[in-house]
């Protein structure tokens, strides 16, 4: 994926005056037992792109989904976030009970410059998931302007998010979140200022292969963190005990590595490891040599040695990316590693150098962790950057450069 930004037309191109956007936003929300939302950092990050149409006269009609839902469930209401979203947008928001018919459309008709419109999940139709052209011809009448700020869905094929565009030649662009995360990952992937480094960690090698293949041509370091370093280790004779392994990626472990010496890519593996006799928070630990995990105990975090090094790397970095944390950090005890990463990112990115953190679990980490606000950029999207960064062209992202 490398998309130049003043390549794409985003919603700063538009003048919305008397125009009715209609923009797919993520507002798939978590709700706790009694509907209420627990987490609104969807929504406000689609408010620049919704406050930009307002302030410019014009009106938004938003469609998202919400959950998997079979039958209509309630519980997959967009009506359950109506109040969250009118209190964190400053502004009322209007509740269609139907993405589409003609409950909808009067809506939108009666809908005035400075109003919003939030129209049922769109997932109560299954039109939305299998792509129906008919379907999206139907949604794409409720607006004059189709804007794609869902960042989150940027990688399905589905009605609103993709085939939709089809009906605006020229009246479609990128909202304000969807065009920075470009922005951001092809500051990682097309225009990094050497060198650069990816810390890919988290559990497996088979989920991260594609990001790693793709980035080999990109990088100048590749760190190797977390669960999926105990293949490469026991692929490169060592001893790992009960730690995490995927027996049938020993080959592919080496053949990344064969491949990074090629490309002439520093990889860096952990050199020891804090292990423990149990997977669990409360159990023995102690630091020992990767190759050398004895009987029965497994590696969960990475140990001082190894958190050193790592530090060092990052820190004579100018540009970041961490995909993956490098230890259990749901685990206090197997925290540290991962939290190391997360300050020698901060630390790089207070000198200058510029950081993105997407694609994997580390977003869960960094922000739990606090350092959000130390780093450059946190992705919205798991799947969605995870597919950025293997390279592919996400459907969401063709449909409104095609
Ligand atoms: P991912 O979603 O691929 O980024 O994987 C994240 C998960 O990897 C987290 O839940 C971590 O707890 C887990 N993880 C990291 N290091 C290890 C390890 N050494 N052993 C087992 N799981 C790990």
């Amino acid at each position: 994926m490398c998309l130049k930004i003043h390549a794409m037309k985003t919603i700063n191109d538009f003048n919305f005056r008397d125009k009715k956007a209609l923009i797919r936003v993520d507002f798939n929300v978590p709700l706790n037992d009694d509907l209420q939302v627990t987490d609104t950092t969807r929504i406000e990050a689609a408010k620049p792109t919704i406050i930009k149409v307002l302030e410019d006269g014009g009106s938004c009609v938003l469609m998202s989904h919400l959950g998997r839902p079979k039958n209509r469930e309630p519980e997959f209401s967009l009506k359950n976030i109506v109040e969250t979203a009118s209190d964190v947008l400053g502004v009322h928001v209007k509740f269609a009970s139907d993405c589409v018919g003609q409950e909808a459309s009067d809506a939108v008709t009666n809908l005035n410059p400075g109003e919003i419109l939030l129209l049922e999940n769109l997932r109560y139709h299954d039109s939305e998931k299998k792509g129906d052209v008919d379907f999206a011809k139907q949604l794409s009448e409720l607006g004059d302007i189709y804007v794609n700020d869902a960042f989150g869905t940027a990688h399905r094929a589905h009605a609103s998010t993709a085939v939709i565009a089809q009906f605006f030649p020229e009246n479609k662009c990128f909202g304000n979140l969807l065009a920075s995360e470009i922005e951001n990952v092809n500051k990682v992937l097309s225009d990094g200022e050497a060198p650069i480094t990816a810390i890919i960690g988290g559990a497996k090698v088979s989920s991260k292969i594609t990001v790693i293949e793709n980035i080999l041509d990109k990088v100048d370091n590749l760190i190797i963190g977390g669960g999926m370093a105990f293949t490469f280790a026991k692929a490169q004779g060592g001893q790992i005990g009960n730690s995490l392994v995927e027996e049938d990626k020993q080959d592919l472990a080496l053949d990344i590595l064969k491949s990074a010496q090629e490309k002439g890519v520093a990889v860096h593996l952990p050199v020891d490891t804090v292990i423990a006799d149990d997977f669990n928070n409360d159990a023995n630990t102690q630091t020992c040599d990767i190759m050398e995990i004895p009987d029965n105990w497994m590696g969960l975090d990475a140990g001082p040695q190894t958190r050193a090094k790592f530090a060092d790397v990052i820190k004579n970095s100018k540009t970041i990316l961490f995909n993956g944390p490098v230890g259990v950090f749901e685990m206090p005890n197997f925290a540290n590693g991962t939290i190391g990463v997360c300050e020698a990112i901060s630390e790089a990115t207070a000198a200058g150098s510029f950081s993105l953190v997407g694609g994997g679990d580390s977003v869960a980490a960094v922000k739990q962790f606090k350092f959000g606000d130390k780093v450059s950029y946190v992705s919205t999207g798991g799947g969605a950057m995870l597919e950025m960064l293997e390279g592919k062209t996400l459907p969401g992202i063709e449909a409104i450069l095609t």
